[in-house]
């Protein structure tokens, strides 16, 4: 049944009760139906009274904070009531759970590794990331709604927004010059615009390292091989006598001899870039390499120097837990470094010391040139030479001290290099505890005494 049908029926019905019930009263008085038309009067005068009240009870709970249950009244004011106090609820329901989606969805933008900045048709700051906060040293409250080009005032950056052209992205110094920003815009909605940032420092770089590199590794390769084909043409074009000859094939295995040990490098670099870690689990014997990486050297150094090697034998005995072509690689580099830049009659010394902190280090010392201190940091660069041509004509590639740092570092530790010119140099691989220990000494066999 509908709400007007019902509700006219109840009225009719109170009517016709208020009616009847005067006409029964009007039987003892002259005029029944007066009384019958007071009766039905007052059932009226009844029935809008209690509707007023009803519908007052419903206003003064909409009026209120509708904390509590809406009037459950009987009729329509009741029905009325609990319709609104539904979709009211439902209302409510909605906007929690809409905004809660946006709470995840702008949790999801701050989590974002770039910066996100939302600018307004007149290009102020609408919202922003911790991200884009940063990039932009902006301050996410105070500087909401304040022009984004008075605060961030890159001319790159101000022109590429004014320019209006967002179909590539700009690349300028942030604010304070502490990193290099790829800025992206893409306009939305209403002439809104949103700017996605990125830190592009570390990309740029190691962009710029690659380009050295090649650029270096080009240059290395290139110089042996133009001597090399000059020599091919002077063989091909001229006759050459056979002491002439001999001495034409001599200066070409130097230079390819050159290029070998360049390829070797480069390789040995790329193996130690590309490949995990080394374990654990493998032990190598520190007097085993120490005694190999000296008669390396003394066969390189042929006679011209002194080379001594001090510890790890006996009670000092120790071992290193890592890959043994890795660790001789490195230490081999270091001594081989020492022999060819300390001239004839020096002294070149193979340490191993135990620290307090229970590590170990290897250390060559000779007592060779020393180098400069501004050179001493950047040693382990690759291609870096105090002196090229130095280092070229004793066969060095400029990788050496590269692979030596690489090895360290694959080991847990560092190499540290002392060094002063006239005063000779000292270069440090030093390992962690966790890669060392003592080897036992083996027991003395107990030999019970002879007796007659
Ligand atoms: P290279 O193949 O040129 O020796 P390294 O990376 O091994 O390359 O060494 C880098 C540079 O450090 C060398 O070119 C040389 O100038 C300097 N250097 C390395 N070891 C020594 C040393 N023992 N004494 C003096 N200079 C050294």
């Amino acid at each position: 049944m509908s709400w007007l049908l019902a509700r006219t029926l109840a009225a009719v019905l109170m009517l016709l009760v208020g009616g009847a019930l005067g006409f029964l009263a009007g039987q003892f008085t002259a005029s029944p139906v007066s009384m019958a038309l007071a009766g039905a009067s007052a059932a009226v005068a009844l029935f809008v009274t209690l509707d007023g009240m009803r519908g007052e009870r419903l206003m003064l709970w909409l009026r209120g904070g509708q904390d509590h249950p809406a009037p459950r009244d009987a009729g329509l004011w009741g029905e009325l009531g609990y319709r609104i106090e539904k979709a009211m609820r439902q209302r409510e329901r909605d906007r929690q759970s809409e905004e809660t989606r946006l709470h995840q969805f702008l949790a999801a933008i701050e989590a974002s590794p770039n910066g996100v900045l939302l600018l307004d048709a007149q290009e102020r700051i609408d919202w922003c990331n911790r991200v884009a906060a940063e990039h932009f040293d902006l301050d996410p409250q105070r500087d909401r709604l304040q022009r984004v080009t008075n605060l961030v005032r890159a001319p790159a950056f101000v022109s590429f927004l004014q320019g209006g052209q967002f179909d590539r992205p700009v690349r300028f110094s942030a604010p304070g010059g502490r990193c290099t920003l790829e800025v992206t815009v893409r306009p939305y909605a209403d002439d809104m615009k949103l700017v996605l940032s990125q830190d592009i420092t570390e990309a740029e770089r190691s962009d710029a390292m690659r380009r050295d590199f090649v650029a270096n590794v080009s240059h290395e390769i290139r110089t042996p091989l133009t001597v090399l084909s000059g020599f091919v043409e002077t063989m091909a074009r001229l006759p050459l006598s056979e002491g002439e000859r001999a001495r034409v094939l001599v200066l070409m295995e130097q230079q390819t001899q050159r290029m070998q040990a360049l390829v070797a490098d480069l390789l040995t670099l790329a193996q130690l870039e590309g490949s995990p870690r080394p374990t654990h689990d493998r032990w190598v014997s520190v007097e085993a390499l120490m005694r190999r990486a000296l008669a390396d050297g003394q066969a390189l150094s042929a006679g011209r120097h002194t080379l001594q090697m001090h510890g790890g034998t006996g009670e000092d005995a120790a071992e290193l837990a890592g890959s043994d072509s890795e660790l001789f690689s490195a230490l081999g580099n270091l001594v081989s470094n020492a022999v060819r830049y300390t001239p004839e009659g020096g002294r070149i010394d193979v340490h191993w010391r135990w620290r307090e902190d229970g590590s170990g280090e290897l250390c060559v010392v000779d007592s060779g040139p020393g180098i400069a201190r501004e050179h001493i940091p950047r040693l382990t660069e690759r291609f870096y030479r105090v002196d090229g041509s130095r280092s070229r004509d004793t066969g060095g590639t400029g990788l050496g001290l590269s692979i030596v740092k690489h090895v360290a570092q694959r080991h847990g530790g560092e190499i540290d290099i002392q060094s002063e010119l006239g005063q000779g140099s000292s270069f440090r691989l030093l390992l962690p505890a966790l890669r060392v220990r003592r080897v036992a000494a083996a027991p003395v066999a107990w030999v019970p005494p002879v007796t007659a």
